[in-house]
């Protein structure tokens, strides 16, 4: 673009690539040398001052004095024995050997990398493609027998499912369907989940039934008049809806989904800005609550490392500022890419993680009990000052762990969504900011990357989900949750007094905001707070609100935004 309307300013393509693009790739990635890294970020920096003379670009942080703050969870699953049986016998077939040591059609690999990303998703999606015989088979011969008889019907072969059992054949289905089970039963909060199989879809639309939730589809088949409906739809208050099953291809522009303040990125997309995109639909103007954003990663999977290259190829993407191009594929896998690509690195909590050789875990564990305790005293006390960086939109308090929380499970600063390295680092769920994560995490996952982003809008908290009466044209989707298992009941029993201590400051922060207007013109901020006392709680929560905790004030912004599409 830059290079358009400036002829020759960047030099010819061989120029840039040679000048610019190799060596600020080669400078991210995380292997580079001290050397490397330095020129990258040399070359990088003068690339942006010479970009930027011309471009202005409108990015959220304009918008995000109205926007609430947010958390982005990167979650690491781990894969169930049934898919990493088939992961293994797909990687050491010799078709997939013959597919990284010869040079073969691109199509052919990328039909294998289709197949392994869609088994991370769910195995069923690889039955499917095995009994149809499409390419990328050519890896899984003799699998079927892989799979337990009692998930299809011996005769004919076709997936049963094995009476719901079918969601514990995929670790991230898995946590995805306790997540459901949480947000249902203890919040009003309502979800988007994002996947680029429709295939997936199907899936999450089967559990939806299967659970009696509420769910709309939108995908590539949907039609434009039918897609604004089925936005309204999510987005009005009134109506009992729950998920909203979204395809990331056909659901990237334009959707205004503000009714769901949590999204699932189910997997990652080769194009950062494709995910980008889909998150974008829950975080932007008119949202009101706290935004929780999961992208679910397959623990030491192709996903991991395609997720990674999404992170040096988004920092490249800033920076120059074009268009996203489909040979993403085409020229950036080499014989080194493809082997690591088809490698799996079993036992691992996050490939990630491991390869970033994270000093901050390491200082975490290796100093004595004696003296971890001691510096946990400080961090408590310390924390009381330092407070407003440390919980950015205090998610840590709400859930409850913000005073147990290590350094390295802390985020460093504000980091950039590429810079993994200064995000929070959890071992263990216990330690996430999100009481909904922490109770629906169980044991598939093995690794948690968490970072708190700021808003200035006061937010509404989640609340318990009101009783509606069943309306009218909802009568598919009775709201019964008797599937919820007996471990969902205990766990919620045990975090009754957090949840006391939660909705306290929930009716006192809801009503809060329930005078906050579009754009007001008067300083909110003073009739707030004297509005705010005069509201009884209707709970009689006995429990006295933390002491310290610090709602972020809501900024006016003195002028008004013309913000559509540009994230
Ligand atoms: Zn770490």
């Amino acid at each position: 673009m830059v290079n358009f309307t400036n002829l020759g300013i960047l030099g010819d393509v061989t120029h840039f690539r040679r000048y610019y693009e190799a060596p600020i790739i080669c400078g991210r990635e995380p292997n580079a040398s001290e050397e490397e890294r330095r020129l990258g970020v040399e070359r990088s920096g003068e690339l942006s001052a010479k970009v930027n003379q011309f471009i202005l670009r409108r990015t959220n942080a304009l918008l995000s004095n109205h926007l609430p703050p947010k958390i982005i969870e990167v979650v690491c699953c781990k894969l169930t024995p049934l898919q990493s049986e088939l992961y293994n016998h797909f990687i050491h077939s010799k078709n997939v050997k013959r597919a990284i040591s010869e040079e073969l059609k691109q199509s052919k690999i990328l039909a294998y990398i289709t197949a392994l990303k869609k088994l991370c998703n769910h195995p069923k999606l690889i039955y499917d493609t095995v009994r149809s015989g499409s390419p990328g088979t050519s890896g899984f011969e003799d699998c079927i027998r892989f799979f337990p008889p009692e998930m299809f019907s011996g005769r004919s072969g076709s997936w049963t499912g094995g009476d719901g059992a079918w969601v514990e054949l995929s670790g991230k289905m898995h946590v995805l369907a306790r997540l459901l089970a949480h947000l249902r039963q203890k919040t009003d909060d309502r979800i988007v989940l994002v996947s680029n199989y429709t295939q997936t879809l199907d899936l999450f639309a089967q559990l939806c039934r299967e659970r009696r939730y509420p769910y709309l589809r939108l995908d590539g088949t949907t039609s434009i008049s039918k897609r604004q409906k089925l936005v309204n739809r999510f987005n009005d208050p009134s109506k009992d809806e729950f998920v909203f099953l979204l395809s990331s291809k056909a659901g990237g522009c334009g959707l205004n989904l503000i009714g769901g303040n949590r999204l699932v990125l189910f997997d990652p997309d080769w194009n950062p800005a494709n995910d980008k995109q889909a998150a974008a639909r829950v975080w932007r103007d008119g949202q009101k609550k706290r935004v929780y954003i999961y992208r679910f990663l397959t623990t030491g999977t192709i996903e991991e490392k395609v997720y990674q290259r999404q992170m040096s190829k988004e920092g490249l993407q800033k920076v120059i500022q074009r268009e996203q191009t489909d040979t993403t594929q085409g020229n950036l896998l080499s014989m080194e890419d493809l082997r690591d690509l088809f490698s799996f690195c079993e036992n691992v909590r996050s490939e990630i993680h491991e390869k970033m050789n994270c000093i901050r875990c390491q200082s975490d564990d290796d100093r004595p009990e004696i003296e971890k305790r001691d510096t946990n005293q400080s961090a408590i006390r310390g924390c009381e000052s330092d407070h407003d960086t440390s919980d950015i939109g205090g998610f840590a308090e709400i859930a409850g762990c913000s005073d147990k929380l290590k350094s390295s499970e802390k985020q460093v600063g504000t980091p950039l969504e590429e810079d993994l390295g200064s995000w929070g680092h959890h071992f263990f769920p216990t330690s996430v900011p999100d009481a909904i994560f922490q109770a629906s995490a169980g044991d598939e996952v093995s690794f948690v990357f968490s970072n708190q982003v700021d808003g200035k809008l006061v937010p509404i908290d989640s609340m318990a989900r009101p009783k509606i009466q069943l309306a009218e044209g909802n009568e598919n989707h009775p709201k019964s949750n008797r599937n919820l298992n007996q471990k969902t009941m205990l766990l919620s029993q045990r975090r009754k007094p957090l949840e006391s201590v939660v909705s306290n400051q929930v009716l006192k922060r809801s009503t809060i905001s329930a005078f906050y207007k579009p754009l007001p013109r008067a300083n909110v901020e003073c009739e707030a707070s004297s509005l705010s006392c005069s509201v009884q709680p209707q709970d009689s929560v006995k429990i006295k609100p933390s002491i310290g905790y610090q709602l972020p004030q809501k900024r006016l912004s003195p002028y008004t935004l013309d913000h559509d599409d540009f994230e």
